[in-house]
């Protein structure tokens, strides 16, 4: 069918149209997540001496090098003790050692460290029962993880528990960030009645702006809720203007055959230049997509799964994109198909899977049903099948690629 527009024509220009965002500066403890919006440069070394890596004792290697028998080595006089915190206020000199703590300064003098299992301390002296490998033994140097003027981290850079780790070590208790878009969200339908609403067998409960909106915060967005909109011209303009603050605007329902002309008319009435695509993919083929003054505006088809999946392929990308990220596709692994399926060579499929890990083989079967209304094959779901327009027919066996949709399985 040649009125399909490919997905990937779609999401490029969906992503061309976005910029990233500005910046804005957080606390440390609320970075977690974020963008980096700045180059880190380090302020200083890290460590910021050479210390011991170790508890035991430093010593001179020309007192401990091993060219005779270790029975031979001289017992050494311990001149100081230097825990963790505290700086040798003396210097190591021949026939003498200092006790010492991981991470405490080398004292001036030594240039190696005896870890303790290899010494035997007596009062004020201590005998070396082995020696280490060498001139420098168990001494971390100075700036050996960070070098002053270095930058350590770019901007643009997610920031996880690592990143935040570092961020204190350069001393960074406040930081600049990409902003969080915000994204209005509206369902559109007679059908729909809200949670807070009487329940009504004959309605539907809106579940998408619920399940949209955990997917604009697992995306880093800041979602809006703006409730339901009547299919009714006056009322969805209503609505729709009250979501053209947001960065962007996430309508679900209103693009499928019996709607698109009434969205169309809304649009046109709000002077916004949509882009209507019959998308060839499987679920979610009807898709809107353009601007409205300044806010970027996604027209999703209602159905849960639909949406869901139209979702995290077009907006969960934008979001990321607008976020300062650098990258928005989920992780792909290939796995072994474990069922048959045969489809039409005309849509991409994203069937709904459960990836497994048998044998040391990844595997992965569907969820059962995969009709769009069928939400729990995405419940069940801990990964997308991603099934090529040309493809007809898979065997059990086949290799097939799957998005990640959870980290951990
Ligand atoms: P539409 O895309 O507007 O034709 O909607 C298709 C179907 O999706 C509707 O008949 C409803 O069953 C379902 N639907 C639409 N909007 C929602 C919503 N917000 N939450 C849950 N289901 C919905
Ligand atoms: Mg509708």
């Amino acid at each position: 069918m040649t009125d399909l527009t490919r997905l990937e024509t779609a999401q490029e220009i969906v992503l061309n149209a976005i910029q990233p965002l500005g910046c804005e500066k957080i606390g440390l403890l609320d970075s977690l997540g974020r963008v980096l919006g700045e180059d880190i440069i380090a302020p200083r070394d890290n460590p910021p001496w050479d210390n011991s890596a170790m508890d035991g004792f430093a010593v001179r290697w020309e007192d401990i090098k091993q060219e005779h028998a270790i029975a031979k080595i001289p017992e050494l006089v311990i001149i100081e003790d230097v825990p963790a915190g505290a700086v040798a206020t003396k210097a190591v000199g021949k026939g003498q050692a200092i006790r010492i703590m991981t991470g405490a300064p080398i004292p001036e003098g030594a240039d190696t460290v005896v870890r303790v299992e290899y010494t035997e301390a007596t009062g004020d002296r201590v005998r070396i029962l082995k020696t280490e490998s060498g001139r420098g033994a168990n001494i971390r140097p100075r700036g050996e993880d960070v070098k002053r003027g270095d930058c350590i981290i770019r901007k643009g850079t997610l920031l996880r528990p690592a990143e935040v780790g570092m961020l204190a070590i350069l001393a960074k208790s406040f930081l600049m960030v990409h902003q969080r878009p915000r994204v209005a969200i509206l369902s559109t339908g007679d059908e729909l009645i809200d949670l807070d609403e009487q329940f009504d067998e004959h309605k539907i409960v809106n579940s998408n702006s619920y399940g949209i909106a955990a997917g604009v915060q697992e995306a880093g967005g800041i979602p809006v809720l703006l409730g339901i909109a009547k299919d009714d011209l006056n009322a969805l303009a209503a609505k729709i203007q009250q979501g053209l603050g947001c960065e962007l605007l996430v309508l679900s329902g209103g693009v499928s055959m019996g709607d698109y002309d009434f969205t169309k008319a809304v649009f046109a009435q709000l002077g916004a230049e949509m882009n209507f695509w019959k998308l060839a993919i499987r679920p979610g083929q009807p898709v809107a997509f353009g601007r409205i003054q300044r806010t970027l505006a996604f027209g999703l088809p209602g159905n849960p799964v639909s949406s869901m999946v139209t979702f995290d392929q077009l907006v969960r990308p934008a979001i990321l994109k607008m976020g300062g990220h650098q990258t928005w596709q989920r992780p792909v692994v290939q796995a072994v198909f474990q069922e048959t399926f045969t489809k039409q060579p005309d849509r991409r499929h994203f069937l709904r899977g459960i990836l497994r890990r048998e044998n040391g083989v990844l595997t992965v079967r569907t969820t059962g049903g995969q009709g769009s209304g069928i939400l729990t094959s995405l419940v069940k779901a801990n990964g997308l099948i991603d099934i090529p327009v040309e493809v007809e027919r898979l065997n059990p066996g086949d290799l097939v690629n799957v998005q990640l949709l959870t980290h951990n399985f």
